[in-house]
């Protein structure tokens, strides 16, 4: 266990058959894996236009060292695997990891954090590999709204393919992630919430989280999702429902007899750590035991050795804590992070 610093069976210690619960009696079942913190998009509140170091090469878990991280876990109650990033799409292959963890006995659910750039051509092998659902970040329903968000001109008409892809390739639920943007995209509310009573989409409205690239917009461009449900419920009336299958720390309502929901995501208004039941893998072996906080462990130092990783995954869940300390707008609480492509949103 060490303080972060951002810029088994005959094997290697697998685990054994006592469930991961951590301090707070909270079962940890769901492992988040950041293949890359590389990204074809530069999201005007996730990382900054230039500055960040990239991992060198041979810092990356390998496909190979990733499945072994998950081998160990599965018996200790892991079972459900995200794969995100950076984009994790820009990582090559990533349909070959896809079927390796979909091998491993116990995981029942493998899902993909993506901002479907590159999805077109990738959806239907990702499907065949074992994928079972995608996350589509998508801030606005504008061409040029799209491409000034990610600062990456004509990337509007490639999510929409790389969309269009994951309903054929059959993913379901597809969940729409929305970051809020005061002047950005906050008009476009109802615009994404009107999509739902037409289509099965998931649409999820996420308040920003402060990091040391987002200073200015997290503090000025902040739009809580109470906000967002005002303006939906102008609409029409909603009512609560449990959600789509994979449902985290999203509260989820519909429209009466509409085939999508609307979920907020709110970890700056009414933070959810009580519900938390992940832990977090960085592209480079940190296992992380909260999204935000100095916290980590490294893995990947004993998994080359050959070394058990069982005691160390028992410390991350020992020491991970009972919540987040973020403040609004303030480069507190973060643990140093400059960006959510660090380690995986
Ligand atoms: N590149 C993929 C994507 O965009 O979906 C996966 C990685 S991205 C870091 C994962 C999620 O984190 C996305 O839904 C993104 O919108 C969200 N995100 C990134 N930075 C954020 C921030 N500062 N506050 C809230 N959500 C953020
Ligand atoms: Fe890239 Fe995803 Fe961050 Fe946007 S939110 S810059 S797509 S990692």
């Amino acid at each position: 266990m060490s303080r972060a610093g951002f810029a088994g069976p005959g094997g290697p210690g697998r685990g054994d058959s006592s469930d991961m619960v951590d301090g707070f009696g909270r079962r940890i079942e769901y492992l988040r894996i950041s293949v890359t913190d590389k990204c074809n998009l530069r999201c005007v509140y996730c990382m900054p236009l230039e500055g960040l170091d990239w991992l060198k090469r041979d810092d990356l878990l390998s496909y190979e060292e990733i499945v072994e991280v998950v081998r160990v876990m599965a018996p200790m109650g892991l079972k459900r695997v995200r794969f995100t990033g950076g984009e994790p799409l820009v990582r090559r292959d990533l349909a070959r990891l896809v079927g390796m963890v979909a091998e491993v006995p116990g995981i029942e659910d493998l899902s993909l954090s993506t901002n479907a750039v590159l999805l077109a051509d990738e959806a239907d092998a990702l499907e065949a590999a074992g994928l079972n659902r995608v996350n589509v970040s998508l801030d606005s329903l504008r061409p040029d709204r799209v491409d000034a968000i990610a600062r990456r001109p004509g990337s509007h008409e490639k999510i929409m393919r790389g969309l269009q892809a994951a309903e054929d390739a059959g993913f379901a639920p597809l969940k729409i992630n929305v970051v809020l943007i005061g002047g950005r995209n906050d008009d476009e509310i109802p615009d994404f919430a009107a999509i739902t009573r037409e289509r099965p989409w998931h649409i999820r409205f996420i308040e920003v989280m402060p990091t040391t690239a987002n200073l200015d917009l997290s503090r000025e461009n902040y739009v809580s999702c109470a906000e967002a449900l005002r303006r939906v419920r102008a609409l029409g009336e909603l009512e609560p429902v449990e959600g789509p299958t994979g449902n985290g720390p999203a509260t989820y309502y519909r429209f009466p007899g509409a085939p999508g929901t609307i979920g907020v995501i709110t970890p700056m208004s009414h933070n959810f750590c009580d519900r938390c039941n992940r832990m977090r893998l960085t592209a480079d072996g940190q296992l992380r035991p909260c999204l935000f906080g100095d916290l980590q462990t490294d893995l990947r130092t004993p998994l080359r050795a050959g070394e058990s990783l069982v005691p160390h995954i028992r410390e991350t869940l020992r020491v991970k804590p009972e919540r987040h300390h973020l403040v609004q707008g303030a480069d507190v609480g973060s643990g140093g992070l400059v960006a959510l492509s660090q380690t995986g949103g």
